[in-house]
């Protein structure tokens, strides 16, 4: 049997979205669809659906539905990027990671922070300092870019360790 056309998946989407973050947290108005599909890139998609999750439970359940309904997400920080990345090219639900916003854990001794994806580069690079610590990714656009997206690329965060230099003096480079 084929699978059902992507408006049929989108709405299955749409409805098990609804289910798990509530109405409030599902938008598909043409303004916020179009608001949430561009990026600091030149390039640009379309999002049908745009969701907020509330916690990680919510956010893990999305990403199982939209696996399941076999219709595209992509996660979205604060949409800082330069490559398209968070930009949905081929539609589907964008993810808004920025509410998740909460520092879970610390431990100053072995050095680590345990902190939601949309907690912001700035609030990560002084919770570290706080605890003479240095949380090395360092980009320019750190006080509203998110912790969600350097974290896969820096060999120091693919742990929940945050920080991950010997005490510095110094703050993040601009
Ligand atoms: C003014 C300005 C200055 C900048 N300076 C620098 C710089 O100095 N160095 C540099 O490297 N970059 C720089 N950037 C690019 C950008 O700010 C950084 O790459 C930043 O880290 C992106 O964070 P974001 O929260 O905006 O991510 P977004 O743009 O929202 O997302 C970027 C990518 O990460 C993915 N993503 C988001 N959250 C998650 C998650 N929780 N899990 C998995 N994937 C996720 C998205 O799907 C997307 O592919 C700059 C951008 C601007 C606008």
């Amino acid at each position: 049997m084929s699978d059902p056309p992507m408006p049929a998946r989108l709405a299955d989407l749409r409805r098990r979205a609804v289910e798990i973050v509530g109405p409030a947290g599902v938008r598909s108005d043409p303004a916020t669809r179009l608001l949430h599909s561009y990026d600091a890139s030149m390039e640009h998609g379309l999002a049908d659906l745009v969701v907020a999750p509330g916690d990680r439970d919510e956010l893990c359940a999305l990403v199982a539905a939209a696996y399941a309904t076999g219709v595209p997400f992509v996660p979205r920080g604060a949409g800082t990027g330069y490559s398209g990345g968070a930009l949905p090219a081929r539609g589907g639900m964008v993810i808004l990671t920025a509410g998740l916003d909460r520092i879970l854990a610390t431990d100053a001794e072995q050095g680590w922070i345990r902190c939601e994806p949309g907690v912001l580069l700035a609030t990560v690079h002084r919770r570290a300092a706080e605890m003479g610590w240095r949380y090395v990714p360092d980009p320019s656009s750190y006080q509203v870019c998110t912790l969600g997206e350097t974290s896969p690329r820096t060999p120091a965060a693919r742990t929940p360790s945050a920080a991950a230099r010997p005490p510095t003096t110094s703050g993040p480079s601009t």
